[in-house]
């Protein structure tokens, strides 16, 4: 009970991937497991939730999470209620949030709807952890979560403004940092600005991409290397920091 990522696994992480969208998930599973990566594989609609938990049951690396993606709201969000009896098998949830790349206000409407319902439902457990998306739309993301939320928040490729970081931080969230973050200036320094003990990574594989290839959890070594130049740490020092942070995030009881 008393074992640590640094004893028993790679020491790297992956808190955002889409495990469900690979070919073979069966042989990837197989793969993050004999790479010991801590992986959060995330999950767009109730639907297809119980495919991946049952990829996930005999994996020491792997974590279902249950979620509703923004831009599957239009056409799934009837799957809602579907979700609530899923939060009761897993303590994962993910991807949620907001996309205001969507422009039509119907559409944002029935998105904060659902997110805001979410997020009360997880609140009632207490030990929730949230991957989520925010895409144009980290200050409706923040203020629908709130400061003080009974769980773990992670914001996912956060690309919001300085301003809506420094709110985020504020109140206690983590940010998970990706192959395309790191290729981006904005996101660079965005990094830059997130105080250590809060940044997590991740590869959002396979809507992005690492070395040409849709992105695995292994390639969470190469996000570590990016991170450890705007730290001037060596990645080993800047591995042990993230997977440290992932153990404090996930332990449970008071923080
Ligand atoms: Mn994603």
């Amino acid at each position: 009970m008393s074992t640590t990522i640094e004893q028993d696994g790679s020491g790297y992480v992956d808190t955002h991937f889409h495990l469900d969208l690979f070919p073979d998930p069966a042989a990837l599973v197989a793969e993050i497991d004999e790479a010991r990566v801590e992986t959060i594989a995330v999950t767009n609609a109730p639907s297809v939730f119980p495919h991946t938990q049952s990829l996930a049951r005999n994996s020491r690396f792997v974590r279902a999470a249950v979620g509703l993606h923004p831009e599957l709201v239009a056409t799934h969000g009837r799957e809602l209620e579907r979700m609530w009896p899923f939060l009761d098998e897993t303590r994962f949830v993910g991807e949620i949030g907001l996309d205001y790349v969507i422009g039509d206000p119907a559409n944002r409407k029935a998105q904060k709807d659902v997110f805001a319902q979410i997020i009360e439902r997880c609140a009632r457990y207490g030990d929730k952890i949230l991957t989520v998306h925010s895409r144009r739309a980290a200050s409706d993301v923040t203020s629908t979560v709130g400061d003080g939320f009974p769980g773990k928040v992670i914001l996912h490729w956060f690309s919001g403004s300085r301003r809506e970081l420094e709110r985020a931080i504020g109140y206690g969230f983590y940010f998970s940092v990706g192959p395309a973050m790191v290729r981006s200036k904005n996101g660079l320094g965005l990094l830059a600005a997130m105080p250590r003990d809060r940044v997590l990574t991740e590869t959002d594989g396979p809507f992005v991409q690492a070395g040409g290839k849709p992105a695995k959890p292994s390639d969470a070594a190469g996000v570590i290397g990016a991170i450890s130049k705007i730290w001037r740490e060596q990645p080993e020092v800047t591995k042990f920091v993230v997977s440290q942070n992932y153990t404090q995030m996930t332990a449970l009881g008071p923080s």
